[in-house]
C-alpha cells in the first residue's frame, strides 16, 4: 500500500482515476481504530479508491499539552489498513507540505454554529478544522469525503466550509462506533488506563439517561440528571447540552416539530472525551 508525504507525487498517483473513476477521501489524525475502519468501509463501498490522510493537525489543537500527547502511530496504522486488502493509499504530509509552509488557520464564519459547545471550550478549533479539511480536499479532490458522526459539530462545519468555498465534495456522515461498554471508539481511548476506560462508560451512559427521559421531564431536569451522574464519579464534565439538531443552539424548551441532540464533553484524568445522541 502506497503512502505518500508530497502533494507532487499524490496527485500524480490519483491523476488515472480524475477521468471515469470516483475518489474517496477519510481525513484522520490517525492511531486508527474500528470507528475509523468504518468510515474506510463505506467509502470502498462508493469508491473506486480511497485516499486515508494520517495528519495530527496543529491548527485545531488549542491546548498544548493535547497537541504533543495525542497519539501518532503511522506505522501501526499502515499495517492496519493493509489487512483489508483494498484499493487504498496513505496521505500522511508533514504540516508544511500541506500548508505550504504557512501553517496558520483562515477566519471563517459558519453563521454562529462555530461559536456553540466545541467551539466555546475549544477557542479557534474549527478555523482550524475547516482550514485543514479545506487543504486536504485541494490536495486530494475527492469526489466524497467522510466524517464521523462521533463528531456531529465538525460534521456540520464541514458541510457548511464545502458550501463556502464552493467545493465539488458531496460529505457523508458516518454512524458512532462504540466499545461493548458504550463508550465511543476515538485515538484518545488509548491515552487511559483499564480502569478509566470503566469509568469513561459514565459519559454515553448519561447520555442513555437524556434520551431516555427526554419526553418525560424537562430539560432542566435532565440537566441536573446529568450533573448528577458525573458528582459521583471519577470523571469532570466540562459540558452537557441538549441542542437543536440543525442550529446546535442550547434548547432551554421543547418545541414541536424541532430535531434535538444532545451532546457531552468530560475529562478523564487530562484526557478529553466527546459523545452525542439524537434525541427521538
Ligand atoms: P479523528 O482521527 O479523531 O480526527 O477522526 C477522524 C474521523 O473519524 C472523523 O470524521 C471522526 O468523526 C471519525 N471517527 C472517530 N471516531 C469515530 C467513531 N467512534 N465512530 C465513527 N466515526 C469516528
Amino acid at each position: 500500500m502506497e503512502v505518500f508525504t508530497e502533494n507532487k507525487t499524490l496527485t500524480a498517483a490519483l491523476r488515472p482515476y480524475r477521468v471515469s473513476k470516483k475518489i474517496g477521501l477519510v481525513p484522520t489524525m490517525g492511531a486508527l481504530h474500528k470507528g475509523h475502519l468504518s468510515l474506510v468501509s463505506q467509502a470502498l463501498k462508493d469508491n473506486d479508491l480511497v485516499v486515508v490522510s494520517i495528519f495530527v493537525n496543529p491548527t485545531q489543537f488549542n491546548n498544548q499539552g493535547d497537541l504533543v500527547n495525542y497519539p501518532r502511530t503511522l506505522h501501526k496504522d499502515v499495517t492496519l489498513l493493509k489487512t483489508l486488502q483494498a484499493n487504498v493509499v496513505v496521505y500522511a504530509p508533514e504540516a508544511n507540505e500541506l500548508y505550504s509552509n504557512n501553517i496558520v488557520s483562515k477566519n471563517y464564519n459558519f453563521g454562529g454554529i462555530e461559536r456553540e459547545m466545541e467551539g466555546k471550550h475549544r477557542q479557534g478549533h474549527f478555523d482550524g478544522v475547516g482550514t485543514v479539511v479545506s487543504l486536504l480536499f485541494k490536495a486530494v479532490q475527492p469526489n466524497t469525503a467522510y466524517f464521523g458522526e462521533k463528531d456531529f459539530q465538525q460534521l456540520q462545519i464541514v458541510k457548511k466550509m464545502t458550501a463556502i468555498e464552493k467545493l465539488p465534495v458531496e460529505i457523508i456522515g458516518c454512524p458512532i462506533i462504540r466499545e461493548p461498554s458504550n463508550l465511543a471508539m476515538s485515538s484518545r481511548n488509548k491515552r487511559l488506563n483499564p480502569q478509566e476506560l470503566k469509568a469513561a462508560a459514565i459519559i454515553n451512559k448519561s447520555l442513555k439517561l437524556a434520551a431516555k427521559y427526554f419526553h418525560e421531564k424537562s430539560i432542566s431536569q435532565i440537566n441536573t440528571m446529568v450533573a448528577n451522574c458525573f458528582k459521583d464519579s471519577s470523571l469532570s464534565l466540562e459540558y452537557f447540552e441538549i441542542a437543536n439538531e440543525k442550529t446546535l443552539k442550547t434548547v432551554r424548551r421543547k418545541r414541536k416539530g424541532v430535531s434535538y441532540r444532545c451532546f457531552i464533553a468530560a475529562f478523564v484524568g487530562e484526557v478529553r472525551l466527546i459523545d452525542n445522541q439524537k434525541l427521538s
